[in-house]
C-alpha cells in the first residue's frame, strides 16, 4: 500500500499539488487521470520519493518513505518513467539485469537466478528477441517495453508508471496494461487515455487545476458529470457487457477560435 497524506508541491509560486491525500491499495491498480498540466506526474513523483513534500507524508506499507534507504525503497518501489535509460550504451539484456541491483549486496555480482529473472521479465513484455540489441537503437515502443521489463526484474511489491502506453501501438497498450493488472502488485499508473483507465484500473484519482476533483473506484470516477468540467469536452458513457466505454464530443470550435473568443 502507498498512502500519501496531505502532500503538496509548488513550482515557484505555482501550487501544483496542494494538500493531496491518495491511497494505492495492495493488489489493485490506481490510475491518475486528468488533463495536461493537472499534476499527475508531479503527484506520481511525490509517491515514489523523487520529490519530497514539505507537508504531510508518504507511507509505503508501514514505513514512511523518507526513512527507507535507497536500496530498501528500490526493493519495494519499481518506477517506469519516460526519460529513463535514454542515453545508456547497454544492451537490452544488460539494462533489464540492472533491475536486479537492489537485490544484490555491495560487491555481489549477478548470478544465474538474476539472469533467469531478467530473461523472464523481458519475455513477459514480448521483448526476448531484443536482448542483444543496443537499447539506444530501439524504437520508442520497444524502449518502453524494455523499461517495464527492468521494473519487473526488480520484483518490487509496488509499481509506479508514468504514461506507460506512450509510444506503444494499440496491441501493446493493452498487453502491457493487462500485464500490470495481473501482476498482483500495488500499482499506480498515470494514464492519458480514459478508456484504457476504464479497462485496467480498479481505482482512479481525477486531478483538475485545483488538485483532486474525485477519487474512488473506476466506476465512480468515470462519471461524465465529474469528467466534463475537468476536460472541457462533452462525454458520453456507455456500459456494455460490464465494461465502461467513453465517447467524446468535441465542442464545435477549434482551439484557435476558443483562444480568440
Ligand atoms: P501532468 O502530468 O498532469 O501533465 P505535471 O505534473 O507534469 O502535469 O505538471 C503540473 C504543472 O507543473 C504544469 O503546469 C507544469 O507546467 C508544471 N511543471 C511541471 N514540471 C515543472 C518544472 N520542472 N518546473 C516548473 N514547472 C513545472
Amino acid at each position: 500500500m502507498i498512502s500519501a497524506t496531505g502532500v503538496s508541491w509548488h513550482y515557484g509560486t505555482n501550487p501544483v499539488i496542494d494538500a493531496v491525500t491518495v491511497t494505492a491499495r495492495p493488489g489493485r491498480v490506481l490510475g491518475l487521470i486528468g488533463p495536461n498540466g493537472s499534476g499527475k506526474t508531479t503527484l506520481l513523483r511525490l509517491l515514489y520519493g523523487a520529490l519530497h513534500s514539505r507537508t504531510g507524508q508518504v507511507r509505503v506499507d508501514d514505513d514512511e518513505l523518507s526513512t527507507l534507504t535507497p536500496r530498501e525503497a528500490a526493493r519495494r518501489l519499481a518506477v517506469v518513467v519516460q526519460e529513463t535509460g535514454g542515453e545508456t550504451a547497454l544492451t537490452v539484456a544488460e539494462l533489464v539485469l540492472l533491475g536486479r541491483g537492489p537485490h544484490l549486496s555491495t560487491f555481489q555480482r549477478t548470478g544465474r537466478v538474476d539472469h533467469e529473472i531478467a530473461a523472464r521479465a523481458l519475455a513477459r513484455v514480448g521483448g526476448s528477441h531484443l536482448a542483444a540489441r543496443a537499447f539506444t537503437q530501439l524504437s520508442g515502443g520497444e524502449r518502453q517495453r524494455v523499461l517495464i521489463a527492468r521494473a519487473l526484474a526488480q520484483q518490487a511489491t509496488h509499481l509506479l508508471l508514468d504514461e506507460p502506453t506512450n509510444h506503444l501501438d494499440i496491441r501493446y497498450q493493452h498487453e502491457i496494461l493487462h500485464l500490470v493488472r495481473h501482476l498482483g502488485t500495488c500499482s499506480v499508473v498515470v494514464l492519458h487515455d480514459l478508456n484504457l483507465a476504464a479497462r485496467y484500473c480498479d481505482d482512479l484519482v481525477l486531478l483538475g487545476s485545483g488538485g483532486v476533483v474525485a477519487a474512488g473506484t473506476t466506476d465512480e470516477v468515470l462519471d461524465p458529470v465529474l469528467l466534463e468540467p475537468v476536460y472541457g469536452i462533452g462525454i458520453r458513457r456507455l456500459d456494455l457487457d460490464g465494461a465502461i466505454h467513453l465517447l467524446f464530443q468535441p465542442v464545435d470550435q477549434t482551439t484557435e477560435e476558443r483562444i480568440a473568443a
